[in-house]
């Protein structure tokens, strides 16, 4: 992720100070690392950067790679959007800790509060560092499904949570919503109106969506990937039909769940539909064949192995869900 320092230091003033935060939790962590490992440590040190995609929205990038100690499990991509009154923050991590480092790399930024934490779905790298944001005056936002989710959930994701992420994990807890979104409502952060729409099962059952008005900026959650293969965790079909309600969305940019802090809208769409319309005929066709999911694992899509990180790893899992939903039609 140190990457994107060149950009960064082009930034506005607001991405310099953010700069300064991730050299000093870089020096930290590094010093860290370096008293556990000795003078050569093996461990990359990742750090927060905050980079201002546009007015008042700043955006953390996450690695395209598994959750562990380096990145405190945090590989999706977390916003903040600052209004006059207070702010809100979209996702939080993987860890406490990642959430205690998100939120000092936010005090750099504003003196504002938080208000608000809305949770784009259950998936831990994006709502595990809630519990660094918890207080009295602080919302948390979720999907009127994300509550039983987690509750299904949780005790998994805590676990897997401390086994990739290391030690770093300790204290980290799953926090559900306070409020629940069943359609959409509107937050006011003063002088700015964000609308939560809440949406039919997809990527997951409990998919939430965020939309700026002032900037015309959609903050998608994982409905939309980039770079970085989707993962289908809900319905394929459902996911195919949410994405055309959000066609209709008049931003001009998005920030994915996954992939670059910032993309044009919508054609941000193009390659995932793509994708995931290969999944959906292919599939269809292995059933329509008398075959298995074994036999469609070799060869469903298998012309986007080369357009996507990490195809080896989730499209397996991907087909194996797809069959199972579309055996049945
Ligand atoms: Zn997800």
């Amino acid at each position: 992720m140190l990457h994107g320092m060149a950009r960064a230091l082009t930034g506005s003033p607001g991405s310099r100070m953010a700069l300064r935060v991730q050299a000093l939790t870089a020096w930290l962590w590094l010093a860290a690392v370096g008293a556990v490992l000795g003078p050569s440590p093996t461990v990359a040190a990742d750090a927060i950067q905050l980079k201002p995609v546009a007015q008042g929205i700043y955006v953390y990038t996450g690695p395209h790679t598994d959750a562990s100690g380096s990145n405190l499990g945090a590989v999706g991509n977390i916003a903040i959007v600052v209004g006059e009154q207070s702010v809100a923050l979209i996702d939080s991590g993987g860890s406490l800790e990642f959430g205690l480092q998100l939120r000092a790399a936010l005090e750099e930024i504003t003196d504002l509060p938080v208000s608000h934490v809305i949770n784009t779905h259950m998936h831990p790298d994006h709502l595990l560092g809630n519990g660094a944001f918890a207080g009295p005056t602080v919302e948390f936002v979720g999907h009127r499904r994300l509550g039983a989710a987690l509750a299904a959930r949780a005790e998994f994701y805590l676990e897997a949570g401390a086994r990739n992420v290391g030690p770093k994990f300790a204290g980290t807890k799953a926090i559900g919503p306070t409020r629940e979104v069943a359609d959409s409502i509107h937050i006011n952060l003063g002088g700015r109106i964000l609308r939560v729409t809440a949406h039919a099962t997809a990527h997951t059952d409990n998919d939430l969506t965020v939309y700026d008005r002032r900037t015309r900026t959609l903050f998608a959650g994982d409905l939309v990937f980039v770079e970085r293969l989707p993962v289908v965790d809900g319905s394929l079909k459902g996911w195919l039909a949410v994405m055309d309600e959000l066609r209709a969305v008049p931003a001009v940019r998005v920030v994915p769940g996954h992939g670059p802090a910032s993309v044009r809208w919508p054609s941000a769409l193009h390659a995932q539909e793509r994708y995931l319309q290969a999944v959906l005929r292919d599939v269809r066709i292995e059933i329509a064949a008398g075959g298995t999911i074994e036999n469609a694992i070799g060869w469903v899509a298998s012309e986007e192995r080369t357009k996507w990180v990490r195809f080896a790893e989730d499209h397996p899992r991907n087909v194996t869900a797809s069959f199972t939903e579309l055996e049945w039609e």
